[in-house]
């Protein structure tokens, strides 16, 4: 250890050097030979780029860089008192953790892209603020009470014929007069005409002797309770089959793999969230989770991370294939990753993210990988056995990705079970167990719980297992290959046909989703409700969604003619604008900066309306005479 040249080094060339030099003491430079020795010289090298930099003497600064610094440290660390040395460590600690953050930021979204954000951020929070003045409140008060009204107006549906309810009656009704109660009810209060299959989604029907069949079932297992496995061993039976019949339909691993029947796909989210932040938790101390979903994801998984106090990433796509982005999920994760999410379809557009890409991710990660397929469920198991995957172009989207452990499949949307149905499946017990619920210490006896609910209402899984049966795969494959086909019929028409409609990305299965440059796609969208048409509007991008189900197949084809219709209607009133209390302005609400915050309450106006009896401001309601 050549001291003198590395002192000869300090009397150098830089300012930095010479300043160094003329504050060091002879004390100072005993410590700075004994730092050398011990601390700077083996982190040099240890380190190649740092060792022929300290060799090439072009760069040298760096080694007295490295000294000046350690030396400076000593002496604040010497004569600053231990209170203030605690202040500033944590001063220190909270700016490291700002600056993190910023960093995070920018590596995840860019510079512009973080400006960006926080600009926008920083608007709404200014406008919510603004709209909720003594300036402004009663004006948007004013506004916010007129779409609640036709809110109200359009929701509380009641008639002066039908008897009213709003608390017991005194004498019990016979069983004849409820039932005619009931018949009345679905006379007067007519529901919106499913059963030509003009609702996207909603009704998933498998027949009018099926649903004889669950009503059958459902009257035999009526009283049943998964809760008491022992007092109802057949519906134990049951639940276990309908698993295992799942599990087998997305390949789950022979030996290991595992599930839950639960109450929709919202739980089987909910709880396949729950146990990846368990098991973040139990596994890798993770005590701040986060997750990263696309932006199509469900919004489960956002109410999931509301639920659990999980941290959401939302990932972009890309911009030609609807699928999430793979190098923007990747941007995302960190030491607080407990779950990776794709949806095989997703909700919104019917596109399946890169299950296969996301697996690699994961695994490379050491993360955990769910595949929402709560609505690909039925269509996306029997694709190929229907005939859909003859190029072998079909990606994996199940239990063969390795690093795929959980996947969601709802029975009660293309498995027809009566709703309040849906399985969440895991690759292994460990997985499975940190979304049950175990407390050996209550007083009501020892208790445990393996999904959300406490009683369960066993004869809906009996529904869905005489269900499963009662179709069978070879039922399965065929109402998925006329579901799909006619998906595809419909899409093919708006590519050939109709050139100011989009379909985003290439859906492959039974949803799909289309936005226009040409027209008000909202306003097209009231204008099909008109016509008895119920599709699902969609925002960022505005898009319609349909969810083909066995009831549209034989409609598909008015569908494309209404279409065809309306769109060349509408081109030739390209003037016109879109009706102030139709879908489009409610949109624009929701969709504008200067109007955050009136969505939500106009959300939560629907909510509460779902609970009243009559509307509030209801001037000519005599029902309750
Ligand atoms: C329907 C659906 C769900 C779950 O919705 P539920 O209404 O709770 O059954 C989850 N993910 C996707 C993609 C869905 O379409």
């Amino acid at each position: 250890m050549d001291v003198q040249l590395d002192n000869s080094a300090f009397i150098g060339t830089s300012a930095t050097t010479t300043a160094a030099a003329a504050t060091g003491t002879s004390r100072q430079l005993l410590n700075l030979q004994w730092l050398q020795g011990k601390v700077i010289d083996p982190i040099i090298e240890s380190c190649p780029p740092l060792y022929l930099m300290s060799k090439n003497p072009a760069t040298i600064d760096l080694k007295v860089l490295a000294y000046c610094l350690i030396d400076c440290i000593q002496r604040y660390v010497k004569r600053t008192p231990w209170y203030s040395l605690v202040k500033d460590y944590l001063f220190i600690m909270f700016l490291l953790k700002i600056l993190s953050t910023i960093w995070f930021h920018v590596r995840v979204y860019g510079v512009i892209g973080s400006l960006r954000r926080t600009y926008k951020s920083n608007c709404k929070f200014l406008f919510k603020k603004l709209l909720n003045s003594p300036f402004l409140k009663s004006k948007v008060d004013k506004q916010v009470l007129k779409v609640t009204s036709s809110i109200e107006e359009s929701l509380i549906k009641n008639d002066s014929t039908i008897s009213q309810f709003p608390q017991l009656p005194s004498l019990g009704l016979t069983q004849d007069s409820v039932i005619s109660q009931l018949d009345l009810l679905n006379e007067v209060l007519t529901h919106t005409e499913w059963e030509q299959g003009k609702v996207s989604g909603a009704v998933y029907h498998g027949g009018s002797d099926l649903i004889h069949l669950q009503s059958v079932a459902f009257e035999k297992y009526c009283v049943a309770n998964q809760l008491h496995p022992d007092v109802f061993p057949a519906v134990r039976k049951m639940e276990a089959e309908v698993v295992s019949m799942i599990l087998k339909l997305f390949h789950g691993p022979e030996e290991t793999s595992c599930g839950t029947t639960t109450s929709g796909g919202t739980e089987s989210l909910l709880l396949a969230c729950l146990s990846a932040k368990m098991y973040g938790y139990e596994h890798k101390g993770i005590t701040e989770p986060e997750m990263i979903i696309p932006k199509t994801a469900h919004a489960g998984f956002d109410k999931a991370a509301y639920y659990f106090g999980i941290k959401l990433h939302h990932v972009e796509l890309d911009p030609v294939t609807f699928k999430v982005d793979l190098k923007k999920v990747e941007k995302f994760i960190n030491k607080n990753t407990v779950l990776l999410v794709g949806s095989v379809p997703n909700f919104p557009h019917g596109i399946a993210d890169d299950i296969e890409g996301l697996g690699k991710l994961a695994l490379l990660n050491n993360i955990p990988l769910h595949v929402d397929c709560c609505l690909g469920s039925f269509i996306v198991a029997f694709m190929e056995k229907a005939g859909f995957n003859e190029d072998g172009q079909l990606p994996l989207s199940d239990f063969r990705v390795p690093g795929v452990t959980s996947i969601s499949c709802d029975t009660h949307k293309y498995g027809f079970a009566p709703k309040g149905s849906s399985v969440i499946m895991y690759r292994n017990e460990d997985l499975r167990m940190h979304q049950y619920y175990i407390n050996s210490e209550w007083t009501g006896g020892l208790y445990g719980s393996p999904t959300l609910a406490g009683s369960r209402p066993g004869a809906l899984v009996v529904g869905c297992w005489a269900t499963m049966i009662n179709i069978g795969e070879n039922g399965y494959i065929e109402s998925c290959r006329s579901i799909v086909t006619a998906t595809r019929k419909l899409k093919r028409y708006i590519d050939e046909k109709l050139p100011d409609l989009e379909i985003l990305g290439d859906p492959k299965f039974s949803v799909l989703s289309f936005s226009s440059k040409v027209i008000d796609i909202y306003e097209l969208s009231d204008r099909l409700t008109k016509k008895g048409w119920h599709l699902n509007s969609l925002q960022n991008p505005p898009a319609l969604h349909l969810a083909v189900t066995r009831l549209t197949v034989n409609s598909i084809d008015s569908l494309c003619q209404l279409l065809s219709e309306e769109v060349n209607t509408m081109k030739l009133e390209v003037n016109s604008k879109p009706s102030p209390d139709g879908t489009s302005s409610l949109y624009g609400v929701a969709g504008s900066v200067q109007t955050a915050g009136v969505a939500d309450r106009l959300i939560v106006a629907f909510l509460n309306a779902l609970y009243k009896l009559k509307p509030d401001n209801d001037t000519h309601n005599d029902f309750e005479k």
